[in-house]
């Protein structure tokens, strides 16, 4: 067990994502098996598969892989960033918008979604007798709260592991603590990193425009 800890910290090459990457997904964080992810420290999202929607899910490998989520938190959240320039909450002081013949506010908003690094598990859902692909995303971030309901996009970037057998819950803690640090390291590259801005992180190259576009 001892020398699965000693896998590379970093995957794949600089160059960023490589095909079938990145895949994409996306949906509304809903309540998960009950399997006491919060308890072990790591809480994970789930998002219910459709395979519709999905159809690479299909055939995906089960196990860990990497990248990044985006959410649109509620401007209740304690992480919900005000970085609403036009903000409709904003308090009744701020100066007047200029006259125009549009209606198009002359500051659109900038993007409710933030942009997290993050590493997740695609397996079977259990609630339907293993037949059903179900995926679970551990965000890289300390949140102040959770966050049910809230819309959830990822991008896909890469696989880290199968799935293992582990002898004891400690093992598999040491495990998936080892795979955020894979995710952390392996993202951390100007290609692999989003030109968008990630919360508490840089800017690199990596287009993830997919992930904070408006509809
Ligand atoms: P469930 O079985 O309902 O999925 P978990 O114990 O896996 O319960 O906790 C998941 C919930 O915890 C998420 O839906 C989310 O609201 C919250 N949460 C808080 N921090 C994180 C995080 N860093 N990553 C994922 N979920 C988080
Ligand atoms: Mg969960």
């Amino acid at each position: 067990m001892a020398a699965e800890i000693e896998r590379p910290r970093i995957l794949y090459g600089p160059a960023g994502p490589e095909p079938p990457y990145p895949l994409r997904m996306e949906g509304t964080v809903i309540s998960g098996f009950g399997r006491g992810s919060k308890e072990l420290g790591i809480p994970t999202a789930n998002l219910p598969v459709d395979e519709a929607a999905t159809p690479w899910i299909a055939t995906a490998k089960s196990g860990v892989y990497f990248g990044y989520a985006s959410l649109a938190l509620p401007p209740s959240h304690p992480d919900h960033h005000a970085r609403h320039q036009g903000n409709p909450l904003a308090p009744a002081s701020a100066p007047p918008a200029p006259l125009s013949s549009s209606s198009v506010p002359p500051t659109a908003p900038t993007s409710q979604w933030q942009i997290y690094p993050m590493v997740m598990s695609i397996g079977y859902n259990p609630f339907y007798k293993n037949s059903v692909r179900s995926a679970e995303v551990h965000v890289l971030h300390k949140f102040a709260a959770d966050f049910y309901d809230a819309p959830m996009r990822l991008l896909i970037l890469g696989f880290v592991r199968e799935e293992r057998d582990y002898p004891s819950l400690d093992a598999l803690v040491v495990d998936i603590n080892v795979d955020c640090e894979v995710a952390r390291q392996s993202l951390a590259r100007p290609a692999w990193t989003p030109r968008q801005g990630v919360v508490d992180g840089a800017s690199g190259e990596f287009d993830g425009s997919w992930l904070v576009r408006e509809e």
